[in-house]
């Protein structure tokens, strides 16, 4: 192990090279220890994660995520308390988007391969299409997507690039409103 001082003098030279500056003890200290705090978060998540994977050997079909923290939806990004959250091979997700998956709305895939569709605001950045545009190319049928419903009530859009080949080929048009 290095003492402190002798990480102390390693950032300073670190950050003179990455950033020109020279920094004192002190400033060295403090951001050295919120880096390390940083990454021992990042521990503790990926750690977390880890226990959970093992948890699935006996519960494959997952579990509600433990209710201690917060969490946000892999697909949705809704954001959770608590015990609303599920656990599964693909990841958190929420209750909306965990049914979709169970119900073959949504493949489950979609949560561990982001490269595999588009969600809403994907295609208001790409296109500038917002949601009621969005809504009107769902109606007409020119654009294909998968609907995730919480109670009845609309909850998020899942666009398959394979079932919306004219997505990724399409050159990106002028926004519209
Ligand atoms: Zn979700």
């Amino acid at each position: 192990m290095r003492t402190d001082n002798e990480r102390i003098q390693s950032f300073k030279e670190l950050w003179k090279k990455n950033r020109g500056e020279d920094l004192t003890d002190a400033q060295a200290l403090e951001y050295s220890d919120n880096l390390l705090g940083f990454y021992r978060a990042l521990l503790d998540v990926h750690m977390r994660i880890e226990r959970w994977k093992e948890r699935l050997v006996n519960e494959p079909k997952g579990f509600p995520v433990p209710s201690t923290g917060t969490y946000s939806c892999i697909i949705c990004h809704h954001h959770m308390k608590g015990d609303e959250g599920w656990f599964d091979q693909f990841g958190i997700k929420c209750h909306p988007c965990q049914k979709a998956v169970n119900d073959g709305v949504i493949p489950g895939t979609i949560a561990t391969d982001r490269e595999s569709w588009y969600s809403s605001d994907d295609l208001k950045e790409k296109f500038g299409w917002h949601h009621t545009t969005l809504a009107k190319k769902v109606r007409t049928g020119e654009l294909k997507a998968r609907e995730i419903r919480s109670d009845e009530h609309f909850w998020h859009f899942v666009f398959l690039k394979e079932e919306n080949p004219n997505l990724t080929t399409e050159p990106t048009p002028v926004p519209n409103t």
